[in-house]
């Protein structure tokens, strides 16, 4: 079983946009992480989502819409990406709106950790797990990280404590 998570932006009713992308293996313990580069730039988005997005920048993630680099995954690859991962394994993530969005790409068993009791993510790393590893690519390093909440979301099931 693989535990998945994203960070990104959601404007209104548009796609859910993913910059970034962590899944563990829990099996194993191996980890797979990649960046987004997406297929448009920041000004060509109309001003009210290009506010939603230096906002989401600034407030969740620390993550720049605009960064690209070849090492990083061309979004329209991510499908392909996550499924030569997880085969047909189930896949747990966190949140209603992630797994909404993971259905869409995937027909795999996928469970919501919220559903067994997970707490959130601020209290899985400022209490339980205060020593968790957070990567070094965002811009603001208190914020968001999918490789550090896979390890966080990891670490619960382990210990199983809320
Ligand atoms: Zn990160």
């Amino acid at each position: 079983m693989f535990i998945l998570d994203v960070q990104g932006l959601q404007f209104k009713d548009s796609d859910f946009v993913c910059k970034e992308i962590a899944i563990l293996n829990k099996a194993t313990g191996q980890l797979y992480h990649h960046f987004i580069n997406l297929p448009i730039p920041s000004k060509w988005l109309n001003e009210n989502f290009r506010r939603q997005v230096q906002w989401n920048t600034q407030n969740l993630h620390g993550l720049d819409w605009d960064s690209f680099n070849f090492s990083f995954l061309p979004l329209e690859n991510i499908t392909n990406f996550i499924q030569e991962i997880v085969q047909n394994n189930t896949v747990f993530v966190k949140g209603f709106n992630k797994k909404v969005w993971l259905c869409n790409l995937i027909n795999n068993h996928i469970v919501d950790m919220d559903s067994l009791g997970c707490p959130n993510f601020k209290k899985l790393k400022t209490v339980l797990f205060p020593n968790s590893l957070h990567c070094n690519t965002h811009s603001i390093n208190n914020l968001f990280c999918t490789r550090e909440n896979v390890f966080l979301l990891n670490n619960w099931f382990v210990n199983k404590i809320d």
